[in-house]
């Protein structure tokens, strides 16, 4: 336990250099920018660990891992982040469960996690915090929702009551040189200075980079980062999508 946890301190203090080296490169302060730590398939221990090193925001892309993690965390004041595909089927369950949504991809479930939240699925009188997850390139196979579809999705979300959309997100396709996803991020920061002209709201989050690619990220314009690996070591067990 003492290992595991100073092992998460180092890795986090080396992301947070390179973070800040990033954020230097661009002009920007690193302060702007949130370390989503993204714990699927590590123990409730990690979580804790990460949280003993300063973390505050937590990724986890299963809504039923969670279910089995959250009683043991449910003490830490954080904000508990579910960032892989939702199936409507569990928009409930989710809208229980998490603070914040950053995978919408769909009017369907956008509207499913409104109508949990109205009728208390969420804490009482607060709204959902939800991010719309943007399909960059053409991989049809990956969730988001396609860059046509972005801005009706988007006036539609910001209508419903019970949700307060805060941003974009996206997952780039992973390749070897981090460089490579660069038009990625920055098309994700274009499509998001648009929507805010054509919604007329601000949308302050664009939650992009992952550990090979947060640099890159950073640099042009992540506010938050999605690290998992570069946190808490590499994932032994499969990381299933829901
Ligand atoms: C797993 C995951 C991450 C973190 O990936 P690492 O490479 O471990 O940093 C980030 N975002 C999403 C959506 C993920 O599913």
């Amino acid at each position: 336990m003492a290992t595991e946890k100073s092992a998460i301190t180092e890795n986090l203090e080396r992301i947070q250099e390179r973070a800040a080296r990033a954020a230097g490169r661009a002009g920007r302060n690193v302060e702007d920018v949130t370390i989503v730590a993204v714990s699927k398939t590590f123990p409730f221990e990690a979580i804790r660990a990460a949280y003993d090193a300063g973390l505050r925001h937590f990724g986890e892309n299963r809504v039923q891992e969670w279910e089995s993690k959250q009683a043991r965390v449910a003490d830490l004041d954080a904000t508990w982040h579910l960032i892989g595909h939702l199936q409507s089927n569990k928009a409930r369950r989710a809208a229980g469960l998490f603070n914040r949504v950053d995978s919408v991809d769909s009017l369907a479930l956008a509207q499913k996690l409104d109508a949990a939240v109205a009728e208390g699925g969420a804490a009482k009188g607060k709204r959902l915090r939800v991010l719309i997850e943007v399909r960059l390139g053409d991989e049809s196979t990956k969730s988001g929702v396609a860059e046509s579809d972005l801005a009706m999705l988007a006036e539609r979300v910001a209508g419903l009551a019970n949700l307060e959309l805060l941003g974009l997100m996206t997952i780039p396709p992973f390749l070897d040189d981090p460089e490579g996803v660069r038009p990625y991020f920055s098309k994700l920061r274009e499509i998001r200075e648009d929507l805010v002209r054509r919604i007329g709201r601000a949308l302050p989050v664009l939650s992009m980079g992952m550990s090979h690619d947060f640099e890159v990220a950073i640099e042009e314009g992540a506010t938050e980062i999605r690290v998992g690996t570069g946190i808490f070591g590499e994932r032994k067990s499969v990381d299933r999508q829901e």
